[in-house]
């Protein structure tokens, strides 16, 4: 049998699919650098790499996310484990962790919420930049709470405590200093779900409980955060790209304060968020 080289096997699958994706892949079935596929390009995959590598490269051109098809996704600079309990991390969130991060000064104790947590790359960010802080993330998926697991031993990180519950589920009492939340927020129906990598992800993640308008589980956060925040606490929250005006209703009309929005590299809306009840002067940074 022909031994395909490095080179042969990206220019075969370069006809099917992107080259970056190609690349990804042959990567991740050599488990090797990019740099390698480079410097290398002449070495010869065994049989059986070049079988693997065929076939992610034919699930490709069905569509599947490259992140499931290699497992993992950078979020932050982080590497994070995905498997498709969980959606893939996007870089729109990052926005979200930036925000977030702009409240707590470093050296700072503070408690954190982060509702939905999927693979974790909210908390588990977060966690990593904020070494003090004491993060509770929580998802109603015992799968998604698994993989969430994996990322903060592979991550070496021990401040955050994953819970499967469903949002503030076995919370009642306790108070934190900022509550994030990336919800599922696309409409039911929305033509978006029959596009691109979300054909593959979580409809839990994406659509489930967001209802017609897509705004069901942001309005149940926003209704239920001020139980749940000290006094003068942050809520911030990652929405659709038309949601950014009903979003910053709610939030009014439930009495937070200072509300603010972010735009994503597009100039988009994407994050939004605000401050709920009086503010104590140590805490007054938004
Ligand atoms: N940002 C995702 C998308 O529209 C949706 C994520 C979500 O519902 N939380 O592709």
């Amino acid at each position: 049998m022909l031994h395909l080289t490095i080179l042969q096997a990206l220019n075969q699958a370069r006809q099917d699919i992107e080259d970056t994706d190609a690349r990804m892949l042959l990567q991740s079935v050599l488990n090797v650098s990019h740099a390698y596929l480079i410097a290398h390009s002449e070495h010869q995959l065994t049989p059986e790499q070049a079988q693997s590598f065929r076939l992610l490269t034919i699930r490709r051109v069905r569509g599947e996310p490259i992140a499931y098809l290699i497992g993992h996704r950078e979020f932050y600079g982080l590497d994070f484990k995905i498997t498709p309990a969980v959606l893939i991390p996007r870089p729109e969130t990052e926005l979200l962790v930036d925000l977030a991060l702009e409240q707590i000064p470093p050296g700072h104790p503070c408690r954190i919420l982060d509702l939905g947590t999927g693979s974790g790359a909210i908390a588990l960010t977060l966690a990593r930049h904020r070494p003090l802080a004491d993060i509770v993330a929580v998802d109603c998926s015992a799968d998604a709470a698994a993989v969430a697991r994996i990322n903060a031993g592979r991550l070496n990180v021990n401040n955050v405590h994953i819970i499967e519950a469903d949002w503030f589920e076995g919370l009642l009492g306790e108070r934190f200093d900022i509550i994030v939340s990336n919800p599922p927020y696309v409409a039911r129906g929305d033509p978006h779900l029959a596009q691109g990598d979300l054909r593959f992800e979580p409809r839990m993640a994406l659509t489930e409980g967001a209802g017609s308008d897509g705004l069901d589980c942001i309005r149940l956060i926003i209704a239920a955060a001020p139980c749940y925040l000290i006094a003068g606490g942050t809520l911030l929250f990652e929405h659709g790209y038309d949601q950014v005006e009903a979003c910053r209703d709610l939030l009014g009309k439930a009495g937070f304060r200072k509300v603010i929005s972010r735009c994503d590299l597009a100039g988009i809306p994407r994050v939004s968020g605000g401050r709920f009840g009086s503010f104590p002067r140590e805490t007054a940074r938004m």
